[in-house]
């Protein structure tokens, strides 16, 4: 139990000084700065079914899978050759192409939750439109969202909770307009009081409320049926419209997300990351009756010059073909729940303060002692100086995790049994790590 030397970064961090010339904080997303972990970022040259290479040709197994939309891990030979055949005729339009249809089809039939679709470039543009769709649709401002939910990066959802049970939000981010944030509320996960009192306090002006399917973003905070039921009632007693996020659960708990798994029909749904097959690819869908009121139908705009551009579509078909085949959530989740119980099993026997919650092949470690955490507030801060220690161990033993202690880890249909075993190993040893500290 002790720890190991550090990795070599000698050229990520030549690159990382290079690019702090050229980006803000030298990266072109916030998290991937490793502020919250030991050292400077990794820079990746190449991944490959369950590994990554960096910049030093440090490898690792990887369980970040670019944020999730690597289910069948790095550099898919049927990706790959899809994406190859269609780049041979052009990359982009701006006019409809038969891929999109082909796409379609492959979600829409095997998806009881959207009868019509439009596809978008980013997560970020799927939920933001679909916000757009709501209020359009009932004619009414107000949004609710969950504290310790994330939604992309729009501004009406770039909103954390204010004081009180039930407040108007405040911005999370310097340049949001505070009468943007006015028309978010946002509220507690897992509290019904709370929601009650929201509805009676903004009657007939809430248009919608928007959750993540299973929350996955702040830690993984896996909501009780009953009271997602409960949400699903609420709203429709309210004529308010029932958002699932699913830019993370979809096609990643199973094919039809999180919807099918608690078995809820939310009023719009919109997904990301895997519907791309690690290409930009974003989606929102309704019934046809609710998409009838976007743009030329209706008169919700939304648009896109690269929306369902030939190229993101194509690795899209190729992922959702092999999701689509039978018995495929079904051994991935058995492989990936294999991994995660092995590893709870080996903390709880030495009587570490550690838990992993897990659904389907996304898990999330949390150094806390309790059995279920469904808020954000249950989350204690300090918890993550142990991630930390956790995830400079894991990476000098050849193990990738996303660089947050908030953030889940996805295992892929690229991880065979012998590389969990190997990562297992590998996280034993450094949660002996952390706890011998
Ligand atoms: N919604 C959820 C639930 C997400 O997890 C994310 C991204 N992690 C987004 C929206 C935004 O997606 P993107 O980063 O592709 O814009």
């Amino acid at each position: 139990t002790h720890t190991k030397p550090d990795i070599s970064r000698e050229k990520s961090a030549a690159l990382y000084e290079k690019s702090k010339k050229y980006f803000p904080g030298g990266v072109n997303s916030p998290v991937r700065a490793f502020k919250s972990v030991y050292g400077t970022p990794l820079f990746i040259q190449k991944g490959d079914g369950c590994f990554i290479w960096d910049a030093d040709d440090n490898q690792f197994i990887d369980f970040c899978a670019s944020w999730g939309p690597l289910i069948l891990g790095h550099n898919h030979a049927k990706i790959r050759e899809k994406v190859a055949e269609v780049m041979q005729n052009g990359m982009s339009f701006g006019a409809p192409t038969a891929l999109e249809n082909e796409l379609a089809e492959l979600i829409i039939k095997n998806n009881r939750f959207v009868e019509k679709i439009r596809f978008t470039s980013s997560g970020t543009e799927a939920v933001m439109s679909a916000i757009r769709l709501a209020r359009g649709y009932t004619g009414r401002d107000k949004i609710v969202k969950f504290e310790g939910c994330y939604h992309g990066h729009s501004d009406s959802l770039l909103v954390k909770a204010g004081s009180g049970l039930v407040t108007f939000g405040e911005t999370s981010s310097a340049g949001v307009p505070k009468a943007f944030a006015e028309e978010t509320i946002v509220i507690g996960l897992n509290d019904k009081t709370a929601l009650t009192q929201v509805f009676e306090q903004f009657k007939d002006q809430i248009a919608a409320v928007i959750i993540e399917g299973i929350p996955a973003n702040n830690g993984l905070l896996i909501q009780d049926k009953e009271y997602i039921e409960f949400l699903r009632e609420i709203c429709s007693t309210n004529g308010t419209l029932l958002i699932f996020d699913e830019v993370i659960t979809g096609f990643r708990v199973g094919f039809e997300g999180a919807a099918a798994y608690y078995g809820i029909t939310p009023d719009i749904v919109t997904y990301g990351k895997i519907i791309g097959g690690g290409l930009p690819v974003g989606m929102y869908g309704a019934s046809a009756e609710i998409m009838g009121h976007i743009s030329p139908d209706g008169g919700v705009y939304q648009a896109g010059t690269l929306s369902g551009n030939p190229v993101a579509m194509a690795a899209g078909i190729a992922t959702l073909t092999e999701l689509s085949k039978s018995g495929f959530y079904k051994d991935l989740n058995a492989k990936a729940q294999e991994f995660v119980e092995s590893i709870q099993r080996f903390a709880s026997a030495r009587n570490y303060k550690f838990k992993v919650f897990t659904v389907g092949s996304v898990f999330w470690f949390a150094f806390i002692d309790k059995d279920k955490i469904q808020t954000a507030e249950d989350i204690d801060p300090a918890s993550m100086e142990k991630f930390k220690v956790l995830h400079r161990e894991l990476l000098n033993r050849g193990v990738y995790l996303g660089p947050s202690g908030y953030e889940v880890g996805f295992v892929s249909a690229a991880h065979s049994k012998i590389e969990l075993e190997k990562a297992k190993r590998a996280i034993f040893e450094a949660l002996d790590v952390v706890f011998a500290k």
